[in-house]
């Protein structure tokens, strides 16, 4: 089975002055294969978001369906909602907890026993060890963004799906964040993240599907898109 499969999705956006409403997905469809790096590329306005936050279960689809590790998202969504793991793009913490007692906290929201917790574990598998213990607030921009990726594997999804990972951030932060990617991804977690930069795209992803305009244009190996342009 796909790690995801989106059938014909689509996504009108309600008007609130009772218009049409915006078409952000347009019929799309594609399978993210399991084991891989898959990117969603395609320019700001494109709809990227739109589809994650579907799959995050944050807003609801139009039309179409989509499942994850299987599990469709409206019949099953706990499941499929158990399946993923979400790294939003905006960094959203309350700045008095320390990373220890988020990852604690996301534990508990999961329903995962104290002593199957994996927070120190997590920690440092984004190297964050030394700040354990240190006020969310105090950590640096790469530390959260750090600590976000942590808190989205709390519940060992088999699925990461990183939205714009390295929208704003200095080329020092970018390599990190790359190398933790491949690093989960080494580890057998299936990756897919979304980008505007066809280089990152190129850089991290095995498998390439471009959007524009809330259609697909193109879902290719990497190899083969990059021989095309
Ligand atoms: P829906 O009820 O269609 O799922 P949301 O609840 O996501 O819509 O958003 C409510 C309203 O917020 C939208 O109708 C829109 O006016 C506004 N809005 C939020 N984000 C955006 C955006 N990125 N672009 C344009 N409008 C937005
Ligand atoms: P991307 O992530 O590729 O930049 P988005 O999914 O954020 O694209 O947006 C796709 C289109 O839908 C854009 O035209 C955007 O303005 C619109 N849009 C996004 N969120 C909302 C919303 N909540 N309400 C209305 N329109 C929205």
């Amino acid at each position: 089975k796909p790690a995801i499969r989106i059938d014909n999705l689509t996504k009108r956006y309600a008007d609130p002055n009772g218009g049409e409403g915006k078409l952000a997905l347009d019929g799309v469809s594609f399978d993210v294969p399991q084991g891989g790096v898959f990117g969603l590329l395609g320019p700001n306005g494109a709809g990227k978001s739109t589809l994650i936050n579907i799959l995050a279960g944050l807003v609801n689809k139009t039309g179409g369906h989509a499942s994850i590790w299987g599990f469709d998202i409206d019949e099953n969504p706990r499941n499929a909602k158990r399946s993923i793991g979400i790294v939003p793009q905006e960094i959203v913490f309350d700045p008095f907890f320390t990373p220890f007692e988020v990852l604690e906290n996301q534990g508990g929201f999961y329903g995962i026993r104290k002593a199957d917790r994996r927070s120190e574990e997590l920690l440092a598998a984004v190297r964050l060890t030394d700040k354990r213990d240190a006020y969310a607030r105090t950590l640096s921009g790469g530390m959260k963004r750090r600590l976000l990726i942590a808190k989205a594997m709390v519940h060992s999804p088999p699925i990461l799906v990183l939205d714009e990972p390295t929208a704003g951030v200095d080329v020092e932060l970018r390599r990190q964040l790359w190398e933790l990617v491949t690093d989960l991804n080494n580890d057998g977690v299936t990756v897919v993240l979304t980008t505007h930069y066809l280089e990152e795209a190129e850089a991290l992803c095995d498998r390439i599907a471009i959007i524009n305009h809330g259609k697909l244009i193109a879902n290719k190996p990497t190899r083969e898109l990059v021989e095309m342009a």
